[in-house]
C-alpha cells in the first residue's frame, strides 16, 4: 500500500472514521518526490535518532524509520495513534508519543534514548510553525539539524536579510542559532486537503560556534521580540519592554552600540542586536 496517496487517505478516513482536523493544521503530504527530498536533505544514517514533529499518517516517519536507528514521532491528535500503529507496524524502531510538541522536552527524549543529539524532521502544522521553531531554538534542543516544511511566507521571512519588510524576530533567532539552506519549494497542490498557500522545506544546521557573543541570551531574545513586536516604533520606544532601564539609560546603550535610537528593529543586523543587548546587560548590572 502506498501511504502517501490521496486514495490511502480516503481509505483511512473510511476505515477508522477519521476526520482531518483543520485546527490542528492537518494537510497531509501526498508526493513521494517531496518526501524523498526531505529525507535526503536530512542525511539520515543507521546510527541516528530522528525526532519527527507531527507524523500524521506516517508518510515521512516510514521513510525515516527505514534509514535511522530510532524514530520518535510526537503527534498531538490521539485519533491518529491507532492509525500510526497500523501504518508503521512493520517497523520495530519507531515510537509514537501522543503529546503536544510544545509541551514535550525533546532533550529528555534524546537522553532517554541514549543519544547525544537528534535529527529533527517534520511537516509542521501551519498554525504553530513559528512557535515550534522558536521553542526548539530557545530551549536549546540538542539537534544536529532541523529539516522542516513550513508555509513559504515563513520560510521567506527566515531567509530575509536585515532591512527588509519581511524580516522578523524569527529571522534574527534562526540566524543566531543556525545556518539555513532551502531544500525545496512545495506547491500547495501536493497536500490533502490543499492549503491556501505554498510551502518550502528548510534545513537548519545548528552553529557550532555562534556568530556573536552574548552575555545574556534571554535578554537578547527579549530585545528581539520587543523590537519586532512593535516594529513601527523606534528602538528607543520599543526596547523599553525588554528591560528595566530608563529611557536615558536605553538611549545611552543604543548610542554606545553605535545604533541610532530612531532606527527600527527590522533594520538591525544580529550583531547590532547582540551589541545592544550586551550594553543593556552591562548597565542593568551596575
Ligand atoms: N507528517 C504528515 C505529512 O507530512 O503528511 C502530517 C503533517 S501535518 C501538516 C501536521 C501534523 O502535526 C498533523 O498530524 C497534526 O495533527 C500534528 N500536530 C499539530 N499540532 C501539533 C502539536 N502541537 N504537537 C504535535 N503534533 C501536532
Amino acid at each position: 500500500m502506498k501511504l502517501y496517496s490521496p486514495e490511502t487517505i480516503r481509505n483511512i478516513k473510511e476505515r477508522y472514521g477519521f476526520q482531518l482536523s483543520k485546527s490542528l493544521g492537518q494537510n497531509f503530504l501526498t508526493d513521494k518526490n517531496i518526501i524523498d527530498r526531505i529525507i535526503e536533505a536530512t542525511e539520515i544514517t543507521a546510527e541516528d535518532l530522528v525526532i519527527e514533529i507531527g507524523p500524521g499518517i506516517g508518510v515521512i516517519t516510514a521513510e525515516a524509520a527505514a534509514r535511522a536507528k530510532k524514530v520518535v514521532a510526537v503527534e498531538i491528535d490521539r485519533n491518529l495513534i491507532p492509525i500510526l500503529n497500523d501504518t508503521l507496524a512493520d517497523f520495530d524502531n519507531v515510537e509514537i508519543i501522543n503529546a503536544d510538541v510544545l509541551k514535550t522536552d525533546l532533550n529528555e527524549i534524546i537522553e532517554r534514548e541514549g543519544f547525544k543529539t537528534a535529527k529533527i524532521i517534520g511537516n509542521l502544522p501551519y498554525y504553530i510553525t513559528t512557535p515550534i521553531i522558536m521553542a526548539l531554538l530557545e530551549r536549546g534542543v540538542h539537534a544536529e539539524s532541523i529539516t522542516v516544511m513550513m508555509q513559504k511566507e515563513v520560510a521567506d521571512r527566515i531567509q530575509a536579510s536585515p532591512g527588509g519588510k519581511t524580516c522578523g524576530a524569527i529571522t534574527a533567532a534562526v540566524n543566531y542559532y543556525c545556518t539555513v539552506t532551502e531544500v525545496a519549494f512545495v506547491p500547495r497542490t501536493v497536500f490533502v486537503p490543499a492549503p491556501k498557500v505554498d510551502s518550502a522545506v528548510l534545513r537548519f544546521d545548528v552553529r557550532k560556534e555562534k556568530e556573536v557573543e552574548l552575555s545574556d541570551e534571554k535578554l537578547f531574545f527579549r530585545c528581539i521580540k520587543a523590537g519586532f513586536g512593535q516594529r513601527r516604533k523606534t528602538l528607543l520606544n520599543s526596547l523599553g519592554g525588554a528591560c528595566s532601564l530608563t529611557k536615558d539609560e536605553l538611549k545611552g546603550c543604543l548610542e554606545k552600540a553605535g545604533v541610532d535610537p530612531s532606527r527600527r528593529a527590522e533594520t538591525l543586523t544580529i550583531r547590532e542586536f547582540a551589541d545592544i543587548a550586551n550594553r543593556i546587560k552591562e548597565v542593568s548590572e551596575d
